[in-house]
């Protein structure tokens, strides 16, 4: 068994009920045990800036499966739900990314774990730390309350109450 966790973010139509209805997916996806869910945060794009704020969450689920069924099962999820991503970095009505797969690290051509990036994204880090402050960046070595510390708060994220 493995602890993951599952960022979850949208900028397209309903996003509330986007990120809700992935959940609901991952919920009755076989060999995925969603454990807890993030509030859900209005973030600042970043990379194309021309575009709606998204909202993003965090799931943590617990798994057998291998990282690569689970990449699978999230991406026939991202496939029911009609997912259009005409610009790179741009409008998605849902992305779903493994953020961290236990200790695990993976290093394939369509598959890294974990995330790249994580680390520079307040987007990911704000609701990952909501649900699990001292877990543990295998590469960094550094909890995930620390490496949002460090930093620092230039991204624009705004905690949505009472709405996850
Ligand atoms: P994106 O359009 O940003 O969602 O990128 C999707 C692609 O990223 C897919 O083809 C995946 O194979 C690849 N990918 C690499 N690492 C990961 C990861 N940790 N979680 C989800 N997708 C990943």
């Amino acid at each position: 068994m493995n602890l993951v966790y599952i960022g979850l973010g949208s900028n397209m139509d309903d996003r509330a009920r986007n990120i809700r209805t992935a959940i609901e997916h991952m919920r009755n996806s076989k060999g995925l045990k969603v454990l807890r869910v993030s509030s859900f945060y209005r973030t600042e794009p970043m990379g194309y800036e021309d575009q709606d704020w998204f909202l993003n969450a965090a799931v943590e689920l617990q798994t057998s499966l291998l990282p690569f069924q689970v990449l699978e099962l999230l991406q026939s999820i991202e496939q029911k739900m009609e997912r259009s991503t005409p610009v790179k970095w741009g409008p998605r009505n849902i992305d779903l990314d493994i953020l961290f797969f236990g200790d695990k690290i993976v290093e394939e051509p369509d598959l890294t774990i974990p995330h790249p990036l994580v680390e520079q994204r307040r987007f990911v880090l704000e609701p990952l730390v909501e649900l699990a402050p001292n877990g543990i960046h295998p590469i960094h070595k550094k909890t995930f309350q620390e490496l949002l510390d460090e930093l620092g708060n230039a991204q624009k994220v705004e905690k949505i109450q009472g709405d996850s």
